[in-house]
């Protein structure tokens, strides 16, 4: 199978992890729309929430750890979980994934969601640095 997220999962793509436990990774989006724009990934291969499985539960524990970590080490004042199922929701990767989006005062609310932030597509080394620094 021809999968991007498992190709990263399994360590032969490379990508900015700043998280990962028993049933979940979670790396950098390497085309951010916000500041820290994180995706959680199932280890398993699912393809989207409407396949019947526990992945979704079985990374609920990463995704509330890795939403913790962006408001702490980043300052966001908030953040936006999002799932897109299947081709006609948007999903470009099927791989079932969870964007966990830091939200930050001068770029509020949910229209301002998916804005591309290139200058946050600038610093990923930077950020990476920064969420996987010991604390
Ligand atoms: P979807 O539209 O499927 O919900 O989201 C797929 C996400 O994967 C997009 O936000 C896109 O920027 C991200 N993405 C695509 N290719 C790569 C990659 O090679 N590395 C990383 N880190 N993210 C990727
Ligand atoms: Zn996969």
């Amino acid at each position: 199978m021809d999968c991007l997220f498992c190709a990263i999962i399994a360590g032969d793509v490379p990508a900015r992890q700043i998280h990962a436990d028993e049933h979940a990774v979670a790396f950098l989006d390497i085309a951010p729309w916000h500041r820290g724009h994180t995706l959680v990934v199932p280890r398993q291969h699912v393809a989207d929430v409407l396949e019947p499985s526990t992945a979704l539960i079985d990374i609920a524990p990463a995704i509330e750890t890795v939403s913790r970590l962006l408001v702490d080490r980043l300052g966001a004042e908030g953040l936006n979980l999002l799932v897109n199922n299947r081709a006609v929701a948007g999903q470009e990767v099927f791989h079932l994934h969870v964007h966990v989006v830091p939200r930050f005062g001068e770029h509020p609310g949910m229209r301002g969601l998916f804005a591309p932030d290139p200058a946050a597509g600038g610093e990923l080394d930077a950020l990476h640095a920064l969420l996987t620094a010991a604390s």
